[in-house]
């Protein structure tokens, strides 16, 4: 996990638990003053469990005053619950509130500090806020996926139809990349013409493994370049560490940033730390193979040819554009 998001999942936990014990304050005070034979029924209540765990602790009580104590407390509690219902309260209204009873709001079980499930639906929504994906893989997902808007009609130079040719991706994206993401370092390139759906899938992926709870960055290529100018010259550390080590960057329509000296550079070396630190990616360009070799160096493009699988997308059907536009 990057570091600071454990940070940030710490504060999460120690707010909800500072809240919920500000407001029981706030319900006692107000039973306090409407009703405070109810409180001082609580008050008693506390101090006979606190007796009951100090003689257990200490050993003092024969068995049968321990279980005379025990049923003194459920008896008080019993007559407490009755009192806040006949007052129109639920009977919980002076317990201590738990979003998560499992591990009472501090993210973690038992003393092996295994984390609780309510720990890893914290980090995927923080990591949703951070992918900037959001709002895209609402709609744009998996379940609205239509293999038929890909046309089973060869184009002449192609091996496969363009139906057959998405069918191959979606087998090597669904049978393998996303179920298997933990055990491979594949990166993807998809290029082909603009409204192939190239993006589209992009999120449908992004949807699946940020649910599956991975960190998935999605950047345009001219946000991209953006950020790794401020992280070059104003030392925005998180957005690098964000970057680099995120479960899978995903850099999008490559060729549309506008290509200096530097981006390129900057572009390389983002590239290179990645595929050296076995942190996948996944880029999507309109260019074609030639055109990547002519507008990058060769350093890109063989890093590009020789580190990424190769998913060309086309189609041959005006009703696809049209489609993925509406999307
Ligand atoms: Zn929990």
């Amino acid at each position: 996990m990057i570091k600071g998001y454990q940070k940030e999942l710490s504060n999460i936990y120690e707010k909800l638990r500072t809240t919920e014990q500000q407001n029981l304050k706030k319900r006692r005070d107000e039973i306090s003053k409407k009703h405070p034979e109810i409180i001082e029924l609580d008050t008693k209540i506390q101090k006979f469990c606190l007796n009951l765990s100090l003689s257990i602790l200490k050993g003092t009580l024969t068995e049968t005053d321990l279980n005379n104590l025990r049923d003194t407390i459920t008896n008080l509690r019993a007559r407490k619950y009755e009192l806040l219902v006949s007052k129109g309260y639920s009977q919980e209204y002076l317990n201590l509130y738990y979003h998560c009873h499992k591990c009472k709001d501090n993210g973690f079980i038992g003393t092996g500090n295994s984390k609780c499930s309510c720990y890893k639906n914290k980090l995927i929504k923080l990591y949703y806020k951070d992918s900037d994906l959001e709002d895209a893989v609402k709609d744009n997902n998996f379940n609205n996926f239509d293999i038929n808007l890909y046309s089973s009609h060869k184009i002449a130079d192609d091996k496969y139809s363009p139906r057959r040719n998405m069918e191959n991706i979606l087998e090597t994206v669904k049978g393998n990349y996303i179920p298997n993401f933990n055990n491979h370092d594949n990166n993807l390139l998809f290029y082909g013409n603009s409204g192939t759906g190239k993006t589209f899938l992009s999120w449908c992926i992004s949807k699946d493994l940020l649910d599956a709870g991975f960190l998935v960055v999605y950047k345009t290529s001219d946000e991209l370049i953006k950020g790794l100018r401020d992280i070059r010259f104003n030392n925005n550390s998180a957005l690098e560490e964000l970057i680099i080590n995120c479960d899978l960057l995903i850099i999008d329509d490559l060729g549309a940033e506008q290509i200096t000296e530097f981006s390129a550079t900057e572009l390389f070396t983002l590239i290179n730390k990645k595929i050296l630190k076995k942190k996948k990616m996944l880029i999507s360009t309109n260019l074609s193979l030639p055109m990547i070799s002519k507008l990058y160096s060769e350093r890109i493009y063989s890093r590009l040819v020789g580190n990424f699988k190769l998913c060309k997308f086309y189609a041959d059907d005006i009703r696809i554009q049209i489609n993925l536009k509406r999307k």
